[in-house]
């Protein structure tokens, strides 16, 4: 059981929180807090009738940055959309000033845990969050490409009709348009790949996974039960100290940057990330999506 506190109740925030409270009970306690607070506080309320019916007792509340002093982790959903007329790199600046502000406010608290991001650019904040923080590359876990994860397995399940959670198949790199699938580490049970799926099927495969963003936010204005969940799935992992291996986004040394990749989690955070064993069109592919986030990051005004 744990502690966890909320930054951002917007729609990504509440399906954590939503999906956190109403699951297999590793959180005891939940607090939200929002620029706009009168929203934590309603949104609390409404939650605290939903975690009515869990088995153990979860405590719900609005609170403020006092409380991430003794919090396990810290999970940070807020976030600005691009306004009319806004370019790329003033939305990432945007950003990285919420980013700015919220992680000062947390680590003034004494907050001795886990950072766990899910704002976009997703790589850029949590190398921010990284920079800001000042704390151990362990502690900082972005959501990384678990979501892009999530939409392959269930875009292969439904190709060839076969559960999910037997397809060993990850997607790596940036949470964004060069993410990348390395086919040659993935399996179906014990087969690989290969046996089930042509090179027309991945290639369909590969454009669906990084297209399914746009098409729900064209036709429902954003994305966030999926990640929602993903969310709940990497707490969990790190409160259980399971062990659980989770293609989120760490600090690559060798990069200086933070991208996803599969990596086993533990209440420390990041125990160690798995080294892919690419062939070299996978190589470069990887190697131009860390040099995507890169690009991002060098718009950044760091100061
Ligand atoms: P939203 O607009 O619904 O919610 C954002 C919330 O952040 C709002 O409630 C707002 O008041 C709050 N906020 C803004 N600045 C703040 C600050 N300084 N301190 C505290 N709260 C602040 O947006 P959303 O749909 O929930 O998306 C949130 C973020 O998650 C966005 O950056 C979005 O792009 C990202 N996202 C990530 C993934 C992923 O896979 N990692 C998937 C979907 C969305």
């Amino acid at each position: 059981m744990g502690k966890v506190v909320l930054i951002g109740c917007g729609n990504v925030g509440m399906s954590y929180a939503y999906s956190l409270v109403t699951s297999k009970n590793k959180v005891s306690e939940l607090v939200l807090i929002d620029v706009n607070h009168a929203k934590a506080q309603g949104e609390a309320l409404d939650l605290q009738h939903a975690a009515v019916y869990n088995t153990t007792r979860v405590k719900i509340k609005a609170g403020d940055y006092t409380d991430c002093c003794d919090a396990n982790i810290v999970c940070i959903c807020a976030g600005a959309i691009m306004q009319p007329g806004e370019t790329r790199p003033q939305l990432l600046n945007r950003n990285y000033k919420i980013m700015q502000n919220i992680v000062g406010q947390v680590v003034e608290s004494g907050f001795k845990g886990i950072y766990l991001v899910a704002t976009n650019p997703l790589d850029v904040m949590t190398y921010a969050v990284l920079r800001l923080s000042g704390v151990k590359p362990r502690k900082v876990i972005g959501s990384g490409t678990t979501l892009d994860t999530a939409r392959l397995r269930h875009l292969i399940g439904e190709e060839i009709n076969i559960h999910p959670k037997n397809i060993h198949s990850y997607v790596v790199g940036e949470h964004g348009d060069t993410a990348m699938v390395p086919w040659s580490c993935s399996f179906i049970g014990l087969n690989k790949i290969d046996q089930f799926l042509n090179e027309e099927q991945r290639k369909k495969i590969v454009y669906q996974v990084r297209n399914s963003a746009y098409e729900i936010i064209e036709k429902k204005g954003s994305t966030y039960y999926g990640i929602g969940i993903c969310l709940k799935d990497i707490t969990e992992t790190i409160l259980e100290d399971s062990g659980g291996i989770k293609t989120v986004s760490v600090y690559s040394p060798e990069h200086d940057t933070c991208f996803g990749m599969p990596a086993i989690l533990c209440k420390r955070g990041v125990v160690r990330t798995l080294k892919l064993e690419l062939n070299t069109i996978e190589q470069k592919k990887l190697d131009e999506s860390i040099s995507a986030i890169k690009e991002m990051c060098s718009q950044i005004n760091w100061e």
